[in-house]
């Protein structure tokens, strides 16, 4: 049985090449996409409880080769999500001001506050994925950063951020594909730049990079997960799982927590229904 999602042991290997990015984890199409809608309907509940209770924030990262389909994963998997309780923040070329300070800066102050899901498409995994890959700052300082990376996401969990990580992985050949499909298409020709063709010569680079970064930051308190993801109905179904497989244990407290609330404004308002009657 092929599991859905492979999710990276704290300290344990990773064989990109052994994974199949076609996998369907012996899914059949119908019945995923018929459990997917389910799926979103719960991750919207999910979030509602989130944002009641108040205590814990969300945190998705989402990273992968270009084409590989981080927009869309995230437009179909938070489809149902209220725009008042989660958002999105796109990781580009660090502007001038951003390089001037240290890397997780830019990052620090677009986390998720409690009761929000925060969805980073590309991440601070960029400074140790693009900027390895094309040397943009010497070796030790990219080094440096897989601890630094550690530190933050675990100061981040310590603050009841759950963290979840996923990899979305594709075959060389599929991104060949959905490149070329790109040229094809005049609607879709927007997404279009030089520059993935120019980042596809990388591959083997890239997948070194995604290699250690995988290896190396996966741990108890923010977690990678891999997804095979040349299929599109089963790379968003396996996110979707994942996700409502991570928020699932905490629902019970969360409810609780907002019975108990209730209980307390119910009492107030009984308070101060009385105190106009003395
Ligand atoms: P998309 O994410 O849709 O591909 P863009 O085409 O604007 O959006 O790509 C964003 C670019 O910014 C990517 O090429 C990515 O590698 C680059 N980038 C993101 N973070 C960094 C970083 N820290 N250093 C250098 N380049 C970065």
């Amino acid at each position: 049985m092929e599991p859905l999602v492979y999710r990276v042991a704290p300290g344990s290997k990773v064989d990109l090449a052994a994974i199949d990015p076609r996998s369907n984890g012996n899914l059949e199409r119908a019945v995923a996409e018929a459990e997917f809608d389910a799926l979103t309907t719960e991750i919207d509940d999910l979030q509602e409880l989130l944002y009641g209770a108040g205590t814990h924030s969300l945190l998705v990262i989402m990273q992968g080769m270009d084409t590989s389909g981080k927009d869309g994963t995230v437009r179909k998997v938070f489809s149902k999500v209220s725009p008042l309780g989660s958002y999105v923040y796109s990781f580009k070329v660090p502007t001038e001001e951003e390089l001037s300070h240290d890397f997780l800066w830019r990052v620090h102050r677009v986390t998720p506050r409690r009761g929000l899901i925060g969805i980073f498409n590309r991440s601070h995994y960029e400074d140790v994925l693009v900027v390895r890959v094309h040397g943009l700052v010497p070796e030790p300082v990219w080094r440096a950063r897989y601890r630094m990376i550690n530190d933050f996401e675990h100061l981040l969990a310590s603050s009841n951020t759950i963290i979840l990580k996923f990899f979305l992985h594709i075959s060389r050949e599929e991104q060949e594909e959905r490149l070329l499909a790109r040229e094809k298409d005049v609607e879709k020709a927007w997404k279009l730049s030089a520059g993935d063709w120019r980042e596809r010569e990388h591959w083997d680079d890239y997948m070194a990079a995604y290699t250690e970064a995988l290896e190396r930051c996966s741990t108890a308190d923010a977690p990678w997960h891999i997804v095979p993801a040349d299929r599109k109905w089963f790379r968003n179904y396996a996110v979707a799982r994942t996700v409502v497989e991570t928020l699932r244990p905490y629902a019970q407290d969360w409810l609780a927590y907002l019975g108990k609330v209730g209980e307390q404004r119910l009492a107030e308002l009984r308070a101060y229904r009385a105190e106009g009657e003395r």
